[in-house]
């Protein structure tokens, strides 16, 4: 960005959002926030893209659990993510395309944050639980963790 001294428009605001990353985990939260980010996206011109992570299970191939049904119960928890997704993206506005749609499998957090820097987004958009108290300690917060490191503004939007 130019100068302090320049006027906002010479600072090119208007081009300030260029790549939105929209974190979605199918939860009523996150399908508030989608609101902003699909709001934010039509706006400024955006991209959007929207992340689901498939949270990785502890790795039970090979314990309790013989390999080859654990490869099947893989394929079917990423068949039925892909379902959701596209269901989920059947509810936007037939006319808005500039957007892209993404399953990865591993650990929510660290998936979002590493996506935001391989794609050098503007913005992350995510929702929030506002877990509280023991809830918090036992289960933490994604959202938390993902304004601790990111290194682009977060908006969390919070489902009141
Ligand atoms: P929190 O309530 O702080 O744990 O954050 C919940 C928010 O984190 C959700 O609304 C999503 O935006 C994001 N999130 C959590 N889990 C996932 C996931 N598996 N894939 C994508 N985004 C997620």
């Amino acid at each position: 960005m130019n100068p302090a001294s320049s006027s906002y428009d010479e600072r090119g605001i208007k081009g300030m959002f260029k790549k939105i990353l929209f974190a979605l985990d199918f939860s009523e939260s996150s399908e508030h926030a989608f609101n902003y980010a699909y709001a934010m996206s039509r706006n400024f011109n955006a991209r959007l893209i929207i992340l689901h992570v498939i949270q990785e299970p502890i790795d039970l191939s090979g314990f309790y659990v013989p390999h080859i049904s654990f490869e099947k119960l893989e394929k079917e928890i990423e068949e039925g993510a892909q379902k959701m997704m596209e269901a989920f993206c059947e509810k936007m506005d037939k006319d808005f395309t500039n957007y892209e749609t993404e399953i990865i499998s591993g650990i929510p957090y660290e998936e979002i944050l590493g996506k935001a820097v391989k794609e050098d987004v503007s913005l992350i958009v995510m929702g929030t639980h506002g877990r509280k108290g023991i809830d918090h300690f036992l289960f933490g917060s994604t959202a938390e963790r993902v304004v601790r490191s990111a290194r682009c503004p977060v908006m969390t939007v919070r489902l009141s």
